[in-house]
């Protein structure tokens, strides 16, 4: 948002700008046109030669990038999507971070209640509604949930870049 407001006043104050120094030359060309003192003012300029070769470069520098700017595509971030996908009875979090990139959730969660397995004090990793009720969901080693993460980084990998096959 503040991001969209910045360039709306950037682009605000260069068109402003643009119109000022338009303004400063074209109103005394238009005024000396009308009082007809044309050569006057094409004498006082010639005089002021380095002044107004400025303006004038300045000005078409400004116009310039105004409108190469303009041209360029507007570039939104894409926002990233979060699902949940299913591997080896496990559901995981994934981010789908919409550039070729996936990331998942180290700690899965239980097939049945969703719900994040904890780290017992016996070294274990059981589902959170197994305490207190029955839960039949595996039970995970610390030394197997690389390899379980592992399986589902790949899998969310597959799942978001969905390449087919070439014949
Ligand atoms: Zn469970």
């Amino acid at each position: 948002m503040i991001k969209v407001l910045k360039k709306f006043i950037s682009s605000f104050i260069q068109n402003v700008f643009i119109a000022v120094m338009i303004t400063i030359i074209t109103v005394p060309v238009l005024v000396s046109l009308v009082t007809g003192t044309l050569d006057a003012l094409i004498q006082y300029l010639s005089f002021n030669a380095p002044v107004w070769m400025v303006l004038l470069c300045t000005l078409i520098s400004i116009i310039y990038a105004h409108f190469s700017r303009s041209k360029e595509p507007k570039f939104i971030e894409p926002e990233p999507e979060r699902f949940l996908i299913e591997d080896s009875d496990f559901k995981w979090r994934v981010i789908d971070h919409k550039n070729g990139y996936s990331s998942v959730d180290q700690i899965p969660l239980c097939f049945v209640h969703e719900s994040e397995y904890v780290l017992t004090p016996g070294n274990q990793y059981i589902c959170r509604e197994s305490i207190g009720s029955n839960c039949k969901a595996k039970i995970i080693e610390p030394s197997d949930l690389t390899f379980y993460w592992n399986m589902a980084k790949s899998k969310a990998n597959s799942i978001i870049n969905k390449y087919e096959t070439k014949h």
